[in-house]
């Protein structure tokens, strides 16, 4: 009686699997003609590739009927579909691969396989992930490229790449936040500074603003004011929002020769030797160049009375745009002067009033910059002082002539280090 029953549930067994198989079977046979009644009538179709044909769609279903033909016909052995697969059994981790694979019905093999090396199996695949698949990027970026593309899709491929590459995916992309980040020297770690200038002032380009949100100008000038950082050497910044201590004092100090100083004014050696280099090159133009006064490095006391008695004569608004506060002198570095420009006889080139045009044009040259330019008296918190020159090494001063940026900028972007 059992042994009955057991052949009875048997044969059931096979009957049903028999019945499966044909039905799949059907079923595949269907779909393959399907298939290929789309297939063959395209010009490249080889009736004895079909099989081919078709085991290659079912490996890249999301290929082009086009792409099929054409990859197929390419290769003539059998093994072209079989590739895909070996590969992807060859994955260390092809349980995983497979499973997605199955799971993710518009994912090619190939698409499995370039996920899984990005290391990217917990993603569903859909349009944003194949729009950053094959691009250059490795998997922990195309990760970060793809949660933003969800959070704000109607930002482009491209922007978003960038904005990724700047770290700023965690910024609310506002109105003016893609011109800013495309802006010449625009620094990430300044974002929501550019951000709240440009919300408070509109009519401004991108590049004013950052401009002067490099500058730290979009703060009260003497406000959060920090010590100046003196392991920048030659580069080291002194202005309104940087000072040093009182009894600092810059070493190799030299006193400058009679020649180009009657009151005996010191520099930092190395602006010195510098300034000598474009006070010779100025003669052979016709120009004399002379300390103004004792006008080179100006110590903490110094400043404290000059700029006191401005303050009395202008009042501290007044005597703010043209004298520094004590301690905020560019003049205490060593590494700025004030000159006088004297018209040697014979010289048709210049008058009284451009007599510190060969200069300002000049000196970079020699290493030296025209610090406190008109126009830029919002960046820098200066009027204009055609006679005041700062020594930041050849480079540099080239470097900011050829941008006409300020200093201020310039150690923002290139000294102080984010
Ligand atoms: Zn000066």
């Amino acid at each position: 009686m059992i042994k009955k029953a057991i052949k009875f549930t048997l044969l059931i067994l096979c009957f049903s699997i028999m019945l499966f198989w044909s039905y799949s079977r059907i079923e595949k046979i269907n779909e393959k003609k399907q298939f290929i009644s789309g297939i063959c009538v395209l010009k490249e179709y080889r009736e004895e590739k079909a099989e081919d044909y078709f085991n290659y769609h079912k490996i890249h279903p999301t290929f082009e009927l086009d792409t099929i033909i054409s990859d197929v016909n390419e290769k003539e052995g059998k093994v072209l579909y079989y590739d895909s697969f070996i590969d992807l059994i060859k994955q260390p981790n092809y349980v995983d691969c497979i499973k997605y694979y199955f799971n993710n019905k518009e994912a090619s093999i190939n698409d499995v396989i370039n996920i899984n090396s990005k290391q990217l199996l917990d993603l569903d695949y859909d349009n944003v992930l194949a729009e950053y698949l094959y691009l250059d990027l490795e998997g922990s970026i195309i990760r970060k490229c793809v949660d933003y593309s969800k959070k704000h899709s109607e930002i482009e491929t491209a922007d978003v790449i960038y904005i990724v590459d700047l770290g700023l995916e965690d910024i609310n992309p506002s109105k003016h936040f893609l011109s800013l980040i495309y802006t010449d020297f625009f620094l990430p770690a300044r974002i929501e500074r550019y951000i709240k200038y440009y919300e408070e002032n509109e009519s401004f380009s991108p590049r004013q603003v950052v401009e002067i949100v490099n500058c730290d100008a979009d703060q009260q000038f003497y406000t959060n004011i920090v010590p100046s950082d003196l392991s920048k050497g030659l580069l080291v910044i002194n202005n309104k929002f940087n000072y040093l201590e009182k009894d600092y004092v810059p070493e190799n100090l030299v006193v400058v020769d009679g020649k180009y100083s009657y009151y005996g004014a010191r520099m930092e050696k190395t602006a010195y030797d510098a300034f000598v280099e474009m006070c010779e090159a100025a003669k052979e133009n016709l120009l004399y160049i002379i300390v103004a006064g004792d006008n080179g490095y100006r110590s903490y006391n110094h400043q404290n009375e000059l700029y006191g008695y401005y303050e009395y004569v202008y009042g501290t608004e007044g005597a703010d745009e043209c004298s520094a506060r004590a301690g905020h002198s560019e003049h205490q570095t060593g590494l700025a002067v004030d000159i006088e420009v004297i018209i040697l006889e014979g010289n048709r080139t210049y008058s009284y009033s451009s007599r510190y045009d060969w200069v300002k044009e000049n000196c970079w040259e020699f290493g030296f910059i025209y610090r406190y330019q008109a126009g830029k008296e919002h960046l820098t918190g200066y009027q204009e002082e055609s006679w005041h020159y700062r020594y930041v090494g050849k480079e540099v001063a080239l470097y900011i002539k050829e941008h006409d940026i300020t200093f201020d900028e310039y150690y923002t972007y290139f000294v102080k280090g984010y």
